[in-house]
């Protein structure tokens, strides 16, 4: 592990008096609480502050206080961390506002806009029409004296447009508090300031099957309209569903909840005959967007079957896949997980075994199950080519080779995406600690103490803005440098199915 610097001290600028007591009661419990500077009310006597800056030593510029909400759906207490403060981006708002989240505190990020004089009425819904979250009267010119260092604003929101100043004293009260429980996570963002490395893994991020799945639903809402029905997860993606949820997808756990003749899209990762026919006898308007590598593994479960063989199906239980597969032929085919389910088999006939895979298994643990196979039956058949997709093998050998040289590896990916996991896996296996991450706002401060080098990747399902959005983040905590590691190059394409094709 690459050992960082001393950590440089933090500054934290409260503009009042009572702001600035606020934040020093909540760090009461550290062994070494930052410095907080009273910077003045307004903007003129920020400004004058800000043209001190360069007199003082500080690592990181924390800016605390209370602000106005402009949007109604703020409401007092909240916790604003600024994306963007007057001219000043501060990148790592979504670290800072995911911590406060963590921490139990209401915080969202936004943009913060400092004006001169007190704002009301039409001012506050013009400036949340230009796409404003937060006013104040000193962030800007704070922000600006950070100059290259890291600099982040938390302001609490004391007013909104539902509780105008007239209610700033209780609304005033909420917001201390909130600042109050603010100030340790202040603390933790600063130790995690410092200059890093981020080596990205080549290839990483969306595969053919997934781009393909994404593009039906896509083409299916332009050609259809929406409500599009989904069955399951197009792809396991939080933010892919999201996206599409909010463009008129529909997604259901089962055909019943789609309505008699309706269109209804079956996920990337396949589904069992019986749902097939459930959908046809239902009259559904059915597109398939199951991935061909996919369906090369159920026509592989069927030809096995339909010649005798008991099929073993190395996979994990309860995953969309492995039920769509188990179901071509429920009667020949039997789950294994482990070598130890292999001990445990008893095929009709131990001389025609064959087995199969789920796609987005781990090459090693896939290899280890197959062994056992192969040792207890030696005549058993294979898969004609390996059904570990393509996408899969190549981000674990991609990811691996980016853990060798990392302090840590962070995968982009949700829970519930079976070749993100494995990813992980893949680096802890080589030795590499590893977060599975949906976005910038899940990475903890505490994970990055003492890295210097922190390996990037993205699961087969995890969009590549992603990536580029926990680079940025990133970047906020100090100088970052990237570089790309590709070990291999991919060019796949799939065909979409003749009911969105144009
Ligand atoms: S991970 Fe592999 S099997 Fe799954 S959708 Fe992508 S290419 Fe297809």
């Amino acid at each position: 592990m690459t050992e960082t610097g001393p950590p440089s001290p933090p500054l934290i600028c409260a503009p009042l008096r009572i702001e600035a007591r606020a934040i020093r009661r909540g760090l009461r419990g550290s062994q070494t609480p930052p410095e907080v500077l009273r910077t003045g009310y307004g903007t003129t006597r920020a400004a004058r502050q800000a043209g001190g800056m360069s007199q003082r030593s500080f690592g990181q510029m924390m800016i605390m206080g209370v602000g106005g909400g402009l949007t109604a759906d703020l409401s007092v207490g909240d916790l604003v961390v600024g994306t963007e403060v007057g001219d000043v981006t501060c990148a790592s708002a979504p670290l800072l506002a995911g911590e406060l989240r963590r921490a139990g505190l209401p915080a969202r990020t936004g943009r913060i806009i400092t004006v001169d004089h007190l704002i009301r009425g039409a001012q506050r819904a013009k400036l949340a029409a230009e796409g404003w979250l937060c006013v104040d009267m000193e962030s800007a010119p704070l922000a600006a004296a950070a100059g290259d260092r890291p600099v982040a604003v938390i302001r609490a929101v004391s007013d909104t447009p539902h509780r105008p100043l007239a209610g700033i004293v209780p609304g005033g009260l909420a917001a201390l508090r909130s600042l109050r429980a603010a100030a340790p996570v202040t603390e933790r963002w600063a130790a995690a300031c410092g200059a890093r490395q981020v080596l990205l893994a080549g290839p990483r991020s969306f595969c053919a099957g997934v781009e393909r799945a994404i593009e039906i639903v896509e083409r299916a809402l332009e050609r259809y309209g929406e409500p599009v029905y989904v069955r399951k997860q197009i792809v396991h993606n939080t933010r892919v569903v999201g996206e599409l949820t909010s463009r008129g997808a529909v997604f259901v756990d089962e055909l019943d909840q789609v309505p008699d003749g309706a269109t209804v899209v079956f996920s990337a990762h396949g589904v069992s005959p019986a749902v097939r026919n459930d959908a046809e006898r239902r009259r559904l308007a059915v597109i398939d967007a199951t991935c061909p590598l996919v369906s090369k593994v159920h026509a592989e479960a069927r030809r096995f079957a339909a010649d005798g063989y008991t099929l073993a199906l190395i996979g994990h239980a309860g995953h969309e896949e492995v039920e769509g597969t188990l179901g071509e032929a429920p009667e020949s085919t039997v789950l294994v997980q482990t070598a130890e389910d292999v001990a445990r088999l008893r095929p009709r006939d131990g001389e025609r075994v064959a087995y199969l895979m789920q796609t987005t298994l781990s090459v090693d643990e896939a290899a280890e199950v197959s062994g056992a196979l192969r040792e207890r039956f030696p005549a058993v058949r294979a898969p004609s080519s390996d059904d570990i997709c393509y996408a899969t093998t190549n981000r674990q050998a991609a990811v691996r080779a980016v853990a060798a040289g990392s302090d840590l590896v962070l995968v982009a990916g949700s829970a519930n995406s079976s070749n993100s996991v494995r990813l992980v896996e893949t680096c802890e296996r080589a030795g590499t600690k590893a977060h599975l991450i949906d976005g910038a706002e899940d990475i903890q401060f505490d994970w990055l103490a003492g890295v210097s080098v922190i390996g990037l990747t993205a699961g087969a399902s995890a969009p590549p803005a992603v990536v580029d959005e926990i680079i940025s983040a990133l970047s906020g905590l100090g100088p970052l440098s990237v570089s790309e590691r590709i070990t291999t190059t991919e060019s796949i394409r799939f065909g979409l199915p003749k009911e969105v094709r144009h």
